[in-house]
């Protein structure tokens, strides 16, 4: 692949940012002016929403374009837009947006890739790339390979993480693995990561950019909006413009020339492995509930000592044979059952 930058400005981290969806004019005029005042170049809006069930809000669509223009008018910002389809592509080509980017479910599909790649044919626009919803390499490579056979040659991809079944400490697991295996394998390919759907939450915006900036991730893609606890959707991760602007100033970029890949590695697995520790820590805690329902239904006491300690000691034997001392294993086991207590008697006397 040959590759121009995305964008002409290339200080890292490139920020991209802007709203879940475009609502109003009101809106995104709004937001685009106090982005643009704290120094942010490019603007992005969801106008065609893919939503997981019918009846959500699925967007404002082609009528948001003359929005968009009044935006790249007043402000100088260049626009983006999510495109699914052939036809949602022609009319961005259209309506002079600068950069496409196609969402993770739509890489998912490489029918639905090959039509917007056929769309694109001949057109200088840039294009990112969403992981797929799916952790395959292959497929988002595949995907990259399309765009780019079609003569795009302003690149980049976007690392949302990926889905997983049950809840987790993150809407869309990191896996940082494999975007660190994407720029091995792609090494002039740019890479953004969107810690706004990773994250699925506001507080874990700040931490999820840093951790991306230390990986040496090229730019940022995150959704803010002029009033979040009023958007239309992904309210929860969306954060002012100002709130953006603080998280991107206080980000620590270091020269990652100098980043010793394989502590970067190994830190990567260790939050991952954090990650599904959590994650398991809220399975067992939601399991932990449903016995207490079963409990108070039969009339059964919270804590049944017997068994207690037989977890204690099955528990900790399980633990040495894992190498793991026993006294950490009883002392974490130990937190690990108070908590569950606490939910259990809040369950019983509810
Ligand atoms: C988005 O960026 O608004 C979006 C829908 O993201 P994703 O495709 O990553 O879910
Ligand atoms: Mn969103």
């Amino acid at each position: 692949m040959k590759l121009l930058p995305v964008i002409p400005e290339s200080r890292r981290p490139i920020v991209i940012s802007g709203p879940c969806s475009a609502e109003t004019e009101e809106q995104v005029v709004t937001t685009a002016r106090r982005l643009r005042a704290c120094g942010v170049g490019v603007f992005r809006a969801g106008i065609w929403k893919p939503r997981t069930k019918p009846g959500g809000f699925e967007g404002v669509g082609e009528s948001s374009f003359p929005w968009l223009e009044r935006v790249k008018r007043e402000t100088g910002m260049l626009t983006a837009v999510e495109v699914a389809s052939s036809r949602h592509a022609e009319s961005a080509l259209k309506a002079g947006i600068d950069i496409l980017w196609i969402g993770a479910r739509t890489t998912t599909n490489p029918f639905a890739v090959q039509d917007i790649a056929n769309a694109l044919e001949g057109s200088d626009v840039a294009v990112l790339v969403k992981n797929p919803m799916n952790p395959d390499l292959e497929l988002w490579i595949g995907a990259l390979e399309r765009i780019s056979n079609a003569g795009v040659c302003r690149l980049g991809a976007v690392h949302r993480g990926f889905s997983e079944y049950g809840r987790g400490l993150y809407r869309n697991a990191p896996q940082w693995r494999i975007p660190i295996e994407l720029r091995r394998r792609i090494p002039e390919l740019p890479i953004f990561c969107d810690p706004s759907h990773m994250g699925g939450s506001r507080e874990l915006i700040a931490p999820l950019s840093q951790q991306a900036m230390d990986l040496g991730f090229d730019g940022l893609f995150i959704e803010s909006h002029c009033d979040p606890d009023r958007a239309w959707s992904d309210r929860r991760q969306q954060i002012t413009p100002e709130r953006l602007a603080g998280i991107v100033s206080s980000l620590v970029i270091r020269d990652t020339a100098h980043i010793d890949d394989s502590l970067a590695e190994l830190r990567c697995e260790i939050d991952r492995i954090d990650s599904e520790l959590l994650s398991l820590l809220a399975k067992r805690m939601d399991i932990s509930r449903e016995i207490a329902s079963f409990k108070r239904e039969h009339g059964l006491s919270v804590l049944q000592t017997r068994r207690y300690n037989e977890l204690m000691e099955n528990r900790s034997r399980e633990g040495e044979a894992l190498s793991l001392d026993p006294d950490f294993v009883r002392s974490v086991l130990r937190t690990i059952h108070d908590e569950s207590v606490r939910l259990q008697m809040d369950i019983i006397n509810r």
